[in-house]
């Protein structure tokens, strides 16, 4: 579940506890969460590695280390990342433990087991099918419409699509289609260069309103820090299923997109 806001809250979160500090050692019960390289490869590799910056592309976190070699987990639907002390109660979920030079360790926490990590020496290998990122400069309105009209496919499943853009997932989709008053159902390549810019615009505002909040706890997500986050209050059409719309007081419907529950209002959304 965790998004592109949600995943930037982590990062922000990790950067003051894990830039500088080494990894010394690492532990790992659930060998699937080690998607490359094998594990005990990776455990060695890993070793004595210093955390250089730590980043966000889509929804992976990055993390260059020293030596040229690059730490990259993909949260999937339940995991979450603290730093605590290595003396700290035992946690039965954290199936991935990264022991720093400090006395602490990161633990990667994930009840559901579906996160991922890699250890890479190119990051290209994993990040590079992803489409652009949607909070740069360099994402244009002009370049979302160009791109809409090339795919022509239904926008809500295309919002998915994370070669499409980077970081946008279920709640983020129906959010920015709400705002850009655009039918999860539309065609990407019917849209007007004027639909295409409300798009444009409305991903990017909940998106930064999604940061600004510290991310969506709905089901399992909380921050590095442990707290809730309140994009749930700024919800428009999101798990608002029967309840009125904000705008014209109308119910807000559900249908399945894709395999995807998709929430909207029929009125505002054409
Ligand atoms: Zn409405």
């Amino acid at each position: 579940m965790p998004e592109l806001p949600e995943v930037e809250t982590f990062v922000r979160a990790l950067r003051a506890p894990l830039v500088g500090r080494a990894i010394v050692g690492m532990r790992n019960d659930w060998a699937r969460h080690i998607a490359a390289p094998p594990r005990d490869e990776l455990v060695a590799r890993i070793a004595g590695r210093r955390i250089e910056t730590i980043g966000r592309r889509g929804k992976y976190l990055v993390f260059t280390l020293s030596d040229d070699e690059t730490l990259i987990i993909h949260l999937k639907m339940t995991g979450h990342l603290s730093v605590v002390p290595a003396g700290a109660t035992a946690d039965p979920h954290a199936h991935t433990v990264f022991e720093l030079d400090d006395g602490r360790e990161l633990r990667f926490r994930d009840p559901r087991k579906f996160g991922r990590v890699y250890l890479v020496r190119d990051p290209a290998i994993i990040l590079g099918p992803l489409g652009p990122e949607p909070l740069t400069d360099a994402f244009t309105a002009e370049e979302l419409a160009a791109c809409l009209a090339r795919r022509k496919r239904v926008l809500k499943p295309l919002l998915l699509d994370q070669t499409f853009i980077a970081g946008i997932g279920n709640i983020y989709a129906d959010e920015a289609l709400f705002h850009a008053g655009l039918r999860p159902t539309r065609r990407s390549d019917m849209l007007t260069a004027e639909e295409a810019g409300a798009l444009h615009a409305a991903i990017r505002k909940v998106l930064a309103l999604g940061i600004d909040r510290q991310g969506a706890s709905v089901r399992t997500y909380y921050t590095a820090e442990g707290k809730r986050g309140e994009m749930q209050d700024e919800f428009a059409v999101y798990d608002r299923t029967g309840q009125s719309c904000y705008n014209c007081c109308g119910p807000i419907e559900r249908i399945v997109l894709g395999g995807r529950s998709t929430h909207f209002c029929p009125h505002c959304q054409r």
